[in-house]
């Protein structure tokens, strides 16, 4: 067997070999940073080409280090959509602040083991003290607030229903779902993430437990259907324990009545939890453009996304809570091999509060760049894209469309409004956005709402996108629009807008 040379370790490089990949990392991300906004924002690729790009690396033999780097960068370049372009309308991935990036890559570098204070006291002392300050933004109260960073809304989503489940039956913990006659209910609007109903599997639960409640003209959670769903599964032998709402739906940025919830949650004694992946950051910074944002503080416990709306690369959910123990009392476990952490009074460790058991350093990014911005430069940049998202419903009401949705969010929802709207096809305005998305210029969507209606869909929540990008938006559509119309040919060839017509072509 070969040993290393000591001097040259393969894993950790030589000090020239780092030196010069770390000279062509800044410059690659650099470029992309400043260059970004002007590529081509989807990309045209195919899987033999990928296969290729792939194809190039045997593991048999030692490649070149900034080679490596540079194949990566290209295909990274060629083969995404291009997220953090300011004309990219559509799912909450803004482009990552430049702090963001740069705690990401010192966390990589330092790699600290955030699963304990003995560990690594800096990381978890910094992310209790930033949990207690989101939790009091969203004006939570009580001695013991508290929470854990999650990999994302949906782990946020996941751990809402294990602390719901324990807090309504101590003894799940042990038992779990075995051997009872129990049957756990909770309820969520049909406009709720998808998250729940997966993480509603993972607790064992199945879907069944997952009861959908209908929504109003607005999409948001119907309150007397909420109860009267609540009161016959009690009388069928149900046992409820949770009501979600939402502050901010990802398909329509609908917010659910969260007082009302609230009072409900409070009279069936079940848990309580918002879910403000996105829409959390309006609470936090633009309060005032939602009164049900003051209600979040009833919340048993909240999922807040900071890669969301906030900006920092992916991977910075969080769920926070008021409820005392909630999180030591679902996930405390002794491992023999951590019998040298002695906890800190008032510092829960992570890995017994959580999920995770190794745990990166999750809140160094949202620290470092509200540390940079400041809750005032985090304000306006929100601020400033729900005006954009105003700006865009007036531009789409001009150009002809027709939004169909309500909501103070920059979230905008629209079928065709003109004189041939009537005649649309099924699956047309899914073509429309098909045709944009390949366009390359812009990137939005194409949803369905309640009652399976179709609406194109383009969200604002990039800090860089501009009027300019608005109209840009605006140009393609009615571009696509018009050559819809015209591939449509005689019209009289399609029925109108209608569940039974066949698919579009
Ligand atoms: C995005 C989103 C989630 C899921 O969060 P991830 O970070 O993608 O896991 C949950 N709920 C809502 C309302 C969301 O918008």
């Amino acid at each position: 067997m070969e040993i290393a040379d000591p001097n040259n370790p393969l894993l950790i490089l030589t000090k020239e070999q780092r030196e010069s990949l770390w000279k062509q990392l800044t410059n690659e991300v650099e470029t992309y940073i400043s260059v970004v906004d002007r590529a081509r924002l989807t990309p045209s690729s195919s899987v033999s080409e990928i296969d290729a790009i792939l194809s190039g690396f045997d593991f048999e033999e030692a490649a070149d280090p900034n080679k490596v780097v540079e194949v990566i960068v290209a295909a990274l370049w060629k083969h995404q959509t291009h997220v953090s372009n300011s004309r990219y309308f559509g799912l909450f991935n803004p482009p990552p602040s430049t702090m963001g990036i740069i705690a990401d890559t010192l966390v990589a570098a330092f790699n600290p083991q955030a699963g304990s204070w003995n560990h690594s006291p800096f990381a978890v002392q910094l992310e209790n003290r930033l949990l207690r300050l989101f939790a009091r933004r969203f004006g939570l109260s009580g001695d013991d607030l508290g929470g854990v960073f999650c990999t994302g809304g949906a782990e946020a989503n996941h751990t809402a229903i294990l602390t719901a489940l324990v807090n309504k039956f101590p003894r799940y913990t042990e038992n779990g779902l075995h051997g009872s006659d129990l049957r756990p209910a909770l309820y969520v609007s049909t406009q709720t993430h998808h998250s729940i109903l997966k993480a509603a599997r993972l607790c064992g639960l199945g879907s069944r437990a997952v009861r959908f409640v209908d929504v109003d003209n607005d999409l948001k959670m119907d309150l007397r259907q909420l109860e009267y769903r609540i009161e016959r599964d009690l009388m069928d032998g149900w046992h409820p324990f949770m009501i979600v709402g939402t502050a901010g739906t990802t398909n329509a940025g609908a917010i659910d009545p969260i007082g009302g919830i609230a009072a409900i949650a409070k009279r069936f004694s079940v848990w309580f939890h918002a879910d403000a992946a996105w829409g959390g950051a309006a609470a936090l910074f633009t309060p005032e453009i939602c009164d049900e944002f003051g209600e979040l503080r009833k919340a048993d416990s909240i999922t807040f996304d900071a890669h969301k709306w906030m900006s920092v690369p992916m991977a910075a959910g969080m769920y926070l809570t008021s409820q005392k123990d909630i999180l030591a009392r679902t996930f405390n476990v002794q491992a023999e091999y951590m019998t040298g952490e002695t906890p800190v009074a008032g510092i829960p460790d992570p890995y017994v509060h959580s999920l995770q058991w190794s745990r990166r350093f999750i809140g160094l990014k949202v620290f470092m760049s509200l540390a940079v911005a400041g809750w005032e430069g985090y304000r306006k940049v929100i601020q400033r894209q729900i005006e954009l998202g105003d700006l865009l419903r007036e531009e789409l009401q001009r150009a002809g469309w027709h939004v169909v949705n309500r909501t103070p969010l920059p979230v905008v929802c629209f079928t065709d409004a003109s004189s041939n709207a009537e005649l649309l096809c099924v699956g047309e305005l899914k073509q429309i956005a098909e045709d944009i998305v390949q366009s390359g210029e812009v990137w939005m969507s194409c949803t369905t709402l309640s009652n399976d209606a179709e609406a194109l869909r383009a969200c604002i929540t990039n800090c860089k996108t501009t009027e300019y990008d608005i109209k840009h938006l605006i140009d393609v559509l009615v571009r696509v629009r018009k050559l819809s119309l015209q591939r449509r040919g005689d019209p009289f060839k399609y029925r109108p807008l209608s569940r039974q017509s066949p698919e579009y072509t």
